[in-house]
């Protein structure tokens, strides 16, 4: 048999995407099964946004066998237990959607069915009384689990808040220490092979042709190669997510740091708060059929922590994915890739998902259809599931101050979403759908934070007697409070194992 191997892997882009992938396939191919090559332009520059993420970014740093208090350090980061919502159900109401699961499954029905049914008796007002996380932080507590038997505390899910250019340094320099080479130059063509159509070669402004077997495209949202050379067109999903545009600026930080994101919703679109060691970063998502930059810059303003340290940034973008993220001999991944919203922080785990299936279906020089075509399906279901998830907070709301809201609130969904609306309002439920990446407590968060209202509770936690229900509940609640108790402030936790 002949050896088909890809020998040359070209990375074009050194941005999240651009370096995650190289670390992880330095990591994983190690450094004599191809050469890898990334090509990057300074004066492009990255786009310098994307610092909040969910737990599964723990699971890539262990991939890469990374010291976690070193990433941290490295990136001036933070640890986050959820996130918290201002005024999106309506205004002047707040919820938590928590990392980790809330209470503890009993008897094969999940906790959230029995809190459902003291829920509808008027018993259980607040359910963040059951989620460590969300107790830990409204007291700006953090702590990794540790060994403690059955407490809540043998079972704390986090993620991380990072500075993202400090974040692709780190990680450059991971990649360069396994034998990744990079190239600065801003790439001028792109050479496709006459017979089929493949990328060749990029060629930079001094005129060198830099060539490969795969080419990865993490040139942000312009596609390079995927789009501009490739024509791989672009699913716009504006109708079901109409903002897009984004002002993002760093303030100065203040006295508590608190381990969550902060999501506001205003007048037509959203605020983040990202608390970092050294500043907070803040950005104002909005719709532009319904707000100028200027006032949505003036928002923006009148609604940090501290003094601004730059001048506000406005980053346009369009919600939706490319209709094929992977053609030929190039696979999309980041902003490339597509793009959705980062209310819930997911596209760094867009591109950790799109490397992890990459490397499922890794290629030979042959690049089979059917495997490209496998990569680009589930990686288009993902993108659709997410979406969903992302509508649910817009639509979902009883906000009717504003036209933006009022639309939201009316808007046709996918069907997909109405379903498990569907399913939610009449007897609780909330499931996870195959392998999504929310979990039913997610789903379960946010249809409970927005205030849908179920009907009835699932008749399956009915077979537990209201006493005993009563009981344990009341037992997992006071566990959650006292190991919310036991744990430090998140400020001092990093002071005493990452501080920056
Ligand atoms: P970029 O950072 O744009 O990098 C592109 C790279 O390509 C750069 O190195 C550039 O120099 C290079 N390049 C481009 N053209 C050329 C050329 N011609 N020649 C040579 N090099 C070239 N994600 C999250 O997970 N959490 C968040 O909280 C979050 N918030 C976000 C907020 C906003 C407003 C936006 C827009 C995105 C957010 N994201 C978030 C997404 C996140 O920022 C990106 O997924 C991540 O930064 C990856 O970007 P990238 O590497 O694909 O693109």
């Amino acid at each position: 048999m002949t050896d088909n191997r890809v020998r040359s892997i070209v990375i074009v882009g050194g941005g999240t995407a651009g370096w995650m992938t190289a670390a992880t396939l330095a990591r994983i191919l190690g450094p004599d099964y191809a050469k890898i090559t990334l090509v990057e332009s300074d004066a492009i520059g990255i786009i310098g946004v994307g610092e909040a993420t969910i737990p599964q970014m723990a699971t890539f740093n262990r991939m890469l066998g990374l010291d976690e208090d070193a990433f941290v350090r490295a990136t001036k980061g933070s640890f986050k237990l959820g996130i918290q919502f201002v005024d999106w159900a309506r205004i002047g109401h707040t919820y938590f959607h928590p990392f980790g699961r809330y209470g503890l499954d009993m008897q094969g029905v999940s906790f959230h069915a029995y809190f459902q049914r003291m829920h509808l008796l008027g018993e259980a007002p607040d359910i963040d009384a059951w989620s460590l996380q969300a107790q830990a932080a409204k007291g700006n507590k953090f702590m990794r689990s540790i060994d403690a038997g059955n407490s809540p505390l043998s079972d704390i899910a986090y993620a991380f808040h990072f500075d993202a250019g400090l974040y692709a340094k780190f990680l450059r320099g991971y990649a360069e220490a396994r034998g990744v080479v990079r190239r600065e130059g801003k790439i001028v063509d792109v050479r496709l092979r006459g017979e089929d159509g493949f990328v060749e070669s990029v060629v930079l402004e001094s005129g060198e042709a830099v060539d490969g077997d795969l080419f990865i495209d993490c040139s942000g949202f312009r596609g390079l190669l995927i789009e501009q050379a490739l024509g791989a067109g672009y699913t716009d999903w504006k109708r079901f997510l109409p903002c897009d545009r984004a002002i993002a600026v760093p303030c100065a930080s203040v006295e508590e740091w608190t381990p969550y994101t902060r999501s506001t919703a205003h007048r037509a679109g959203w605020q983040w708060r990202i608390p970092l060691q050294h500043r907070i970063g803040n950005g104002h998502v909005f719709a532009s059929d319904h707000m100028s930059d200027d006032e949505a810059t003036a928002i923006l303003l009148a609604n940090l922590d501290g003094e601004p340290l730059a001048e506000p940034r406005t980053v346009p973008f369009v919600t939706g994915h490319r209709n094929k993220a992977w053609i030929k001999n190039c696979v999309a991944i980041g902003l490339s890739g597509g793009f959705l919203e980062p209310l819930e922080s997911t596209s760094i785990w867009l591109i950790q998902s799109g490397l992890s299936r990459l490397l499922t279906m890794f290629p030979d020089r042959g690049f089979d259809p059917a495997d490209i075509h496998r990569y680009n399906r589930i990686m288009q279901t993902e993108y659709e599931e997410i979406r969903d998830f992302l509508v649910l907070h817009y639509h979902a709301t009883q906000r009717d101050d504003l036209p933006f809201w009022d639309y939201c609130r009316t808007m046709e969904i996918p069907e997909r979403l109405a379903e498990k609306m569907r399913v939610y309002r009449a007897h609780g439920r909330a499931f996870r759908e195959n392998e999504e990446l929310f979990n039913d407590t997610s789903w379960y968060a946010v249809m409970h934070g927005q205030l849908l209202k179920p009907r009835s509770f699932d008749p399956v936690a009915g077979v537990m007697s209201l006493d005993e229900t009563r009981a344990r509940l009341a037992h997992i609640r006071e566990a959650v409070a006292n190991s919310a108790e036991y744990m430090p402030k998140h400020r001092d936790f990093i002071a005493e194992h990452c501080a920056a």
